[in-house]
């Protein structure tokens, strides 16, 4: 099974109609109004070829978008408390001008907490994001051997018999979260996008020293097991928060 963080958007922030705040409130301990909450969309991933050669299948996004629902949404891929600012409500596939994209819909109570967020958000300081997600299902485009199963020696990018190379990203396993990350002045910079393998060796090490198969697994885990304690922990601030 594969690890993806993938670079994603802050699309735009969105107001809060009746719908939305049905389900919000599926997954808030007690109803909120929508005064109390603020909501944006993150375009996240699609199934373009991107800059990894790299691409999810429409099926791909189309079982993310299940996944995601009450899913938090973190800072830079950090579980530590306090760093969660806001939860996936709604998730949905959208598709225009034959590009399917992954739409999260998020929102996050308005607090003296989260007021620092929400601006930083509105300002457009906070626009990159990435998806921490599992797929059990990398297939060569050329080949059409699953690389987590055997490794082909095609190479992302290149051409064989005038066919550019890539690779589909199928059969999710887990969405794990969606983390905002501040952006620098370089765009460039601001795309935050790494990979991990939890499966055979990559063709492409990207890992650093000291990283490995065993910190691909021990990071899925924790995210589980993160996953499980926040579920508890961010029911309660939220109450908590919203008494004043
Ligand atoms: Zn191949």
């Amino acid at each position: 099974m594969n690890e993806f963080c993938k670079a994603a958007r802050i699309e735009k922030s969105a107001t809060v109609d009746e719908g939305d705040l049905t389900l919000i409130n599926a997954q808030a301990l007690r109803p909120l109004a929508a005064e109390e909450v603020f909501v944006f969309r993150l375009a996240a991933c699609d199934d373009q070829v991107d800059r990894d050669y790299e691409r999810f299948t429409k099926e791909c996004l189309e079982t993310l978008a299940q996944l995601y629902v009450g899913k938090p949404v973190l800072k830079d891929h950090s579980w530590s408390a306090g760093v969660q600012t806001a939860r996936v409500y709604a998730a949905q596939v959208e598709t225009q001008s034959g590009v399917s994209r992954l739409v999260l819909r998020c929102y996050m109570p308005r607090t003296e907490g989260t007021a620092e967020t929400i601006a930083a958000i509105e300002s457009g300081m906070l626009r990159e994001c990435s998806v921490g997600v599992a797929v059990a299902r990398v297939t060569c485009s050329i080949c059409g051997v699953n690389q987590l199963e055997t490794l082909c020696k095609h190479g992302g990018g290149q051409e064989y018999d005038g066919k550019l190379c890539h690779f589909d990203l199928d059969d999710p396993r887990d969405a794990y979260e969606v983390s905002l990350v501040a952006v620098p002045a370089q765009k460039e910079a601001g795309i935050i996008k790494s990979k991990r393998y939890g499966g055979a060796d990559p063709i492409e090490n990207t890992d650093p020293p000291g990283g490995g198969p065993g910190d691909d697994t021990s990071w899925a885990d924790k995210a589980l097991l993160e996953l499980e304690k926040n579920r508890f922990n961010l029911e309660g601030s939220e109450d908590e928060t919203q008494t004043d």
